[in-house]
């Protein structure tokens, strides 16, 4: 199986896995009051473990592949979230609806880059929940607020995989460009501080072989030997990241050309 040499607009069923580790710098603090925000979670084969949703790692990794786009003047103007260009490699890698972006464009793009659940490598601890006096600014009066408060450790792993979708050489030199600069990952709720990101290897099939949950599963049974060989970075030949990021956009432009036409001629 190699890499595409064209970005296609369907898909081809080629998938390009990249397994990453992920090491806290920092302590992280979890304040949580709301339940989307639970950063831990009880499995049954692993027990409790600390837990990074993807689309916090997503959303951090999609401002760096845009704000590296906007240093090399290609659409400059294209911004999170409502004024996405829907005509860049950002845009392309990541997925946008037309009718929502103030280009107000026919066509949606569907993500190319998909993820999943981090999971730390070692079981978290127990969680207190943790009753805070909170003060309504309306009357000043008083009340309890029930939120949970958790402090992941520094030097906490967590492992997890990025997954993309029809790759080409060019996205997935700006895929991988972008995530060995992640230095950082933010939330809402959460201050995790500074990371540390490894990609493992890659990993390129006709399906998604690859998964954290499965390998740490796998470790704890000691069927570690039946995990897929992985492929070294370098042997996938990239091309420099700068070039990636001007090859794509021109491929990206002509790709949406195409598209543009389908939906004039549907409206004849
Ligand atoms: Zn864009």
């Amino acid at each position: 199986m190699r890499l595409l040499e064209q970005p296609e607009i369907l898909s081809t069923g080629c998938y390009l896995q990249l397994p990453l580790k992920l090491t806290l710098l920092d302590d992280a603090i979890i304040r949580s009051n709301e339940p989307e925000e639970v950063l831990t979670f009880r499995y049954k084969e692993l027990g409790n473990r600390f837990i990074i949703p993807w689309r916090k790692i997503k959303g951090k990794l999609r401002r760096l592949v845009l704000e590296k786009q906007r240093g090399l003047n290609i659409e400059p103007e294209c911004a999170l979230k409502d004024d996405l260009c829907m005509k860049c490699p950002s845009c392309f890698l990541f997925g946008g609806t037309g009718e929502t972006s103030k280009s107000k464009v026919s066509y949606n793009i569907l993500s190319r880059v998909y993820g999943e659940t981090f999971i730390s490598e070692t079981e978290a601890g127990d969680i207190t929940p943790y009753t805070q006096n909170a003060v309504r600014e309306q009357d000043l009066k008083t009340g309890q607020a029930l939120m949970s408060i958790l402090t992941v450790p520094k030097e906490t792993v967590f492992i997890g995989v990025v997954t993309l979708k029809d790759p080409t050489p060019e996205m997935a030199a700006i895929l991988v460009d972008n995530l060995n600069r992640m230095s950082r990952i933010g939330a809402r709720s959460v201050e995790w501080g500074r990371i540390k990101m490894e990609i493992e290897g890659a990993y390129l099939s006709d399906r998604e072989v690859l998964s954290g949950y499965l390998k740490l599963k796998g470790e704890g049974k000691r069927m570690n030997e039946s995990r897929p060989t992985l492929q070294n970075i370098e042997g996938l030949e990239l091309p420099e990241v700068d070039v990636a990021y001007n090859t794509l956009n021109n491929q990206v432009k002509d790709l949406i050309k195409s598209l543009e036409g389908i939906a004039s001629n549907n409206k004849e």
